[in-house]
């Protein structure tokens, strides 16, 4: 067993935006139900389920959620725990960069760039173009970059309906969606 998570992590939202807008859609989730307003202690302080959950569910949901929706501000670096990607795709060529230690070394100095100033460029051994670090893919285990992200704990499957509700109330931001288990 272990905690499985699912989060939308918003990929335009400025830094200084975030707190705003995480703001205005918790109301809105517990507006629809979805969530509670009361924050509790477990899990830094997550929303628990409310009594509508289930709209946020994809159809014939696999059980009840049995934690909460906790909202990460702030620089985050998303992924989905255990699994790695092992690729890095380049938005320019396309080519996978396969991620043995030269080339985790390599976006790992990225990452960590990235977590500390908000800024990072990755350069691509194939085409040796660079691009920002947030523009690169990845393969079979996405990372994603972000100032707000949206973890549901413990939860059955997203709908379609709900991520493109909540892609909608992030003012219509490009977002990522990853789940993991810790
Ligand atoms: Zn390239």
């Amino acid at each position: 067993m272990g905690d499985r998570f699912q989060v939308i992590v918003d990929l335009d939202v400025r830094e200084q935006d975030a707190p705003r807008l995480a703001e205005q859609l918790v109301e809105r989730l517990v507006t629809d139900g979805i969530v509670l307003a009361e924050r509790e202690g477990f899990l830094l302080g997550a929303h628990p389920p409310g009594p509508h959950w289930h709209r946020a569910a994809a159809p014939d949901p696999d059980g009840d959620p049995t934690d909460g929706l906790a909202v990460h501000l702030g620089r985050g670096v998303f992924h989905s725990g255990a699994d790695i990607p092992e690729h890095a795709v380049c938005p320019h060529c396309h080519a996978h960069t396969p991620l043995d230690t030269d080339g985790w070394t390599r976006v790992g100095a990225a990452v960590a760039a990235w977590s500390e100033t908000g800024a990072a460029d990755l350069a691509c051994p194939r085409c040796t173009a660079s691009a920002p670090i947030p523009e690169w893919t990845w393969d079979n285990a996405p990372l994603a970059f972000g100032h707000l992200g949206l973890k549901f704990w413990n939860w059955p499957d997203l709908g379609e309906e709900f991520q493109a509700h909540l892609t909608a109330l992030l003012d219509g931001h490009r977002t990522a969606y990853l789940w993991g288990k810790l």
